[in-house]
């Protein structure tokens, strides 16, 4: 087996190299994304990460998030270096962003326990549902950003063109397809693991079964409020289906609608 070739004419060229190499590995055209990748790409962001900012605004989609995943990821920056780094310009006002970092540290450390095992349920839901309540595909018009949710479609075409999504995107859109189209939360990974750059199996499939609620004490939900809050209402402003919103309503009247089994035991 040789080397890959790592350098080419323009990134039109490594779009036809990797098309042909890797044709048997992707369904339909796979153009490479445009974040670029190595460490020479990854130094600007570390240079700009500034933890109180981050604690202050992270929830917020267009926050101050580091965007170092792709590059932790793949090994080109190190946690310890970006706690290091934090620890240095803000001491402890770079709590919640080291907090952050040992999620990533936290998953990895479980999917080395784990292995293949990450694709199971590591306990039972707890949404009063059986596993046979779920579908085991992904609705076609989710994984197309077809919908008519403008938020989730947003968000399913921004994953699939950048292989990026904030955090809350991501919690967003695996509650809606686990618990608004109830399918299982692995036909949700294998997706998000096909785009994103920074997938991995450790902190994909722990967070999918974070918000499925097996791997963790309750299911994750959203409404319709919270997300205005962290998009400034930008989805909802021409969502064809602002109307008949599906995330409208309090909590306890969407856990009411979305998991009749809890409340028949309640
Ligand atoms: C359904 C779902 C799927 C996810 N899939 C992945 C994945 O495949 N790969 C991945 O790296 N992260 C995943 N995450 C975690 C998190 O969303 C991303 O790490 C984060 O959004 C990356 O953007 P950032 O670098 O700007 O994060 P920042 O908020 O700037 O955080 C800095 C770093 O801390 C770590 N981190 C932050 N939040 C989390 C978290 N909740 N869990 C684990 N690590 C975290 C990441 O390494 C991140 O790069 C997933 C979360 C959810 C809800």
């Amino acid at each position: 087996m040789t080397d890959l070739p790592t350098s080419f004419a323009d990134r039109e060229a490594l779009a036809d190299y990797l098309r042909q190499a890797f044709a048997d590995f992707a369904e339909g055209d796979a153009p490479p994304a445009t974040l670029p990748g190595g460490r020479r790409a990854a130094e600007p962001l570390l240079e700009a990460v500034d933890p109180p900012l981050y604690a202050r605004t992270r929830n917020h989609l267009d926050g101050a998030v580091t965007r170092l995943s792709p590059y932790l990821r793949h090994g080109i920056v190190t946690l310890a270096e970006v706690r290091d780094r934090a620890l240095a310009t803000s001491g402890e006002r770079a709590a919640k962003l080291v907090n952050e970092l040992g999620w990533r540290d936290y998953y990895q450390r479980a999917h080395a326990k784990l292995g293949q095992r990450v694709w199971e349920d590591q306990e039972p839901s707890k949404t009063g549902l059986d596993a046979a309540d779920y579908a085991s595909d992904l609705p076609p018009e989710v994984e197309r950003g077809e919908t008519s949710l403008a938020c989730i479609d947003a968000f399913a075409r921004d994953l699939a063109r950048t292989g990026y999504l904030h955090n809350h995107a991501r919690m967003y859109v695996a509650a809606y397809v686990v618990h608004w189209r109830r399918v299982r939360w692995q036909a949700g990974a294998a997706w998000f693991l096909r785009h994103l750059l920074d997938g991995d199996p450790a902190s994909n499939n722990l967070s999918w079964q974070w918000v499925a609620s097996t791997f963790s004490h309750k299911p994750y939900i959203f409404n319709r409020a919270n997300l205005e809050r962290a998009t400034d209402g930008r989805y909802c402003r021409d969502c064809p289906s602002a109307r008949d919103c599906p995330f409208a309503g309090s909590y306890e009247e969407l856990a009411a609608r979305l998991f009749p089994e809890l409340e028949r035991v309640a």
